[in-house]
């Protein structure tokens, strides 16, 4: 019966199925930000032992198996707005440090500068605690702690059913970028 029916509307059968249609997809949609911050790597040699800035870009992407009831993976708006503000919150205009990091001391106790300070122990604040296996904040660290970070934001917001964060993707500077996410396409 499904066959005949089928033959019978051949416009309509191409219309909704295609050749690789049973080849797994994914619904993806993304979100970017700017901020402006300072960091230092004393671990390594070179010249990011130096304390320096960058103007950092991310990319947040969102992905799920099928859009929700209003046709979205999740509202651009308030996916925007959350990440926006957790990072102009405790990062932007601020310094990221490692916690063994003597300029911790310096810029928060002496100067009262805004740091955000990776690899914390017991002390970390309630962000911090998302970086405190990332012992000094490299662009892959920064990625991984926006990845957690967005994945929290994620879970309050309305989605798609089993939405999840993709890759996020930080550009450090022109030629330096690190992208951290699921080991498969998303
Ligand atoms: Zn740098």
């Amino acid at each position: 019966m499904l066959v005949a029916t089928t033959h019978s509307h051949p416009a309509n059968t191409l219309a909704v199925r295609l050749p690789d249609d049973d080849l797994p997809t994914v619904h993806r949609v993304a979100i970017e930000h700017t901020f402006e911050t300072a960091h230092r790597l004393p671990h390594l040699d070179g010249k990011c032992t130096s304390l320096h800035g960058h103007s950092w870009r991310v990319t947040v992407s969102v992905t799920a198996p099928h859009l929700s009831s209003d046709v979205t993976v999740v509202e651009f708006g308030a996916l925007k707005a959350a990440v926006r503000h957790w990072i102009d919150t405790h990062l932007d205009h601020g310094t990221m440090l490692g916690f063994d990091d003597p300029f911790v001391e310096t810029l928060t106790t002496t100067l009262g500068c805004k740091v955000f300070r990776f690899g914390a122990d017991h002390t970390a604040s309630e962000p911090e605690t998302l970086a405190t296996d990332l012992a000094w904040p490299t662009v892959e660290a920064v990625a991984v702690l926006l990845r957690r970070m967005s994945q929290h934001v994620l879970a309050g917001l309305p989605c798609a059913d089993n939405a999840r964060v993709g890759r996020v993707f930080v550009r450090e500077t022109q030629l330096n970028t690190a992208d951290y996410g699921p080991g498969d396409t998303a």
